[in-house]
């Protein structure tokens, strides 16, 4: 009988009905591969309850619960202590594992959730007696059971007895690779790896495709972009990272079209390289990082303009955010730091004075003309750079 597991609680998966069985292996899948590096740990599922148990002394609980927090699919987890299905064990069971906490409280109460019918004690009754037992070795102690400090559960399951306090949220969503695959344009600015983060919320796969220009970007720009999405790996699992060249194709946007509409040209033939990307990669739609009104080509007419050369739809999952509630789920998921770090984006050299806020398409597809673009996209989309990001 192992000393101690991590029991997962599912939500909106469990409501799958049919495809339940689907998304639950899918999830159990993403469960093992995020715990490999922690140890050996066995992982199944029962009635909504997924059990991570260690199969060896050197599985790290400690690691294998902050994997298991960034897992989409979800919704809460909790160490418990193990014990066998006898009343008294499981009394002894709650105030050893619980010790610490119980002798901070100063109110508890107990509750409990019995899945095998057959054990001889009701829920109710079993509550009562673990109350007492714990009322008597901790005599400081006293039952709230309105707004206690602390709350004693107890599930009897099929096998064996559990005790644990409060269930932690978990990381929410779905699992990922349940929702087909998208691909995100990713930069090293702070919105589009929260962008490509919640899609992944939704069960999406994520492929990422980034533009960089040497020398006018750095390679450490396309570095500093792989550390952000080694974090939201994370949560998405391993990321396959695509970098396309845009050098040249910038270059002749700078010198030939007009400049106050060279911004929404350079983010149309980003929409368009990275839609052919995505189609040779399987992925069913694009991401971005776009919100409303934050930059000049942010505007109801920029993205209009944009979205004209797509035939992928594309997601914006950030379209309604503010920056202060971008900057919130950053620093929720460790990319803030890294974001900020001050690194040139393909969209921040040559940017022109005074860029177009509304633009007319009509306008944008004539300043387009100037240059061969069919050419440029070709010539940028031959040589690309493949890697994958693995979880760091
Ligand atoms: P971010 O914080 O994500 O950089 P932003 O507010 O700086 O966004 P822009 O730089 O205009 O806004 O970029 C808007 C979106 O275009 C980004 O969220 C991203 O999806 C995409 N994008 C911008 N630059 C690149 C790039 N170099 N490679 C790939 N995609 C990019
Ligand atoms: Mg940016």
């Amino acid at each position: 009988m192992p000393q101690e597991v991590i029991l997962l609680k599912l939500g909106e998966i469990a409501l799958k009905g049919l495809n339940r069985k689907s998304f639950e292996d899918v999830l159990l899948k993403n469960i093992r591969r995020r715990l490999q590096s922690a140890g050996a740990f066995s992982v199944s599922s029962r009635q909504s309850t997924v059990y991570v148990v260690p199969e060896e002394e050197s599985a790290d609980l400690d690691l294998a619960e902050e994997r298991v927090s960034q897992v989409f699919g979800v919704v809460g987890y909790v160490r418990a202590g193990v014990c066998e299905k006898d009343l008294d064990a499981i009394c002894a069971r709650a105030a050893s594992y619980l010790e610490e906490p119980l002798e901070e409280a100063s109110t508890f109460k107990v509750e409990c959730k019995r899945s095998d019918k057959k054990f001889p004690y009701k829920s109710p009754e079993i509550s009562a007696e673990v109350g007492h037992a714990l009322l008597e070795r901790f005599p400081h102690l006293q039952v709230d059971v309105h707004n206690p400090d602390l709350t004693v559960r107890v599930e009897v399951r099929e096998r064996y007895a559990f005790v644990h306090g409060e269930v932690k949220p978990g990381a929410g969503g779905i699992p990922v690779g349940t929702g087909g695959k998208a691909a995100v344009l990713i930069s090293g600015g702070l919105d589009s790896p929260v962008a490509a983060w919640r899609m992944a919320r939704r069960g999406v796969e994520l492929t990422a495709v980034h533009f960089a220009s040497p020398p006018y970007t750095s390679e450490l720009a396309r570095e500093k972009v792989k550390r952000l999405l080694r974090r939201v790996a994370r949560y998405a699992g391993r990321i396959k990272f695509i970098t396309v060249n845009f050098t040249h194709l910038q270059e002749e946007i700078r010198d030939k079209c007009p400049s106050e509409l060279s911004t929404v040209i350079l983010r149309r033939f980003m929409l368009r390289a990275a839609e052919r990307v995505a189609r040779d990669e399987g992925c069913a739609a694009l991401i971005t990082g776009e919100s409303l009104g934050q930059v000049a080509s942010q505007t109801l007419q920029a993205i209009a303009c944009t979205d004209a050369v797509a035939t992928l739809p594309v997601f914006r999952p950030l379209i309604g955010s503010d920056k202060a509630e971008i900057v919130k789920t950053a620093y929720q998921i460790d990319t803030y730091d890294i974001s900020i770090e001050p690194f040139e984006d393909c969209c921040t050299i040559f940017t022109p004075k005074h860029p177009r806020t509304k633009p007319i398409l009509h306008f944008v597809e004539a300043g387009e003309q100037a240059i061969d673009g069919e050419a440029l996209l070709e010539e940028s989309l031959e040589t690309l750079e493949t890697e994958w990001v693995y979880p760091d």
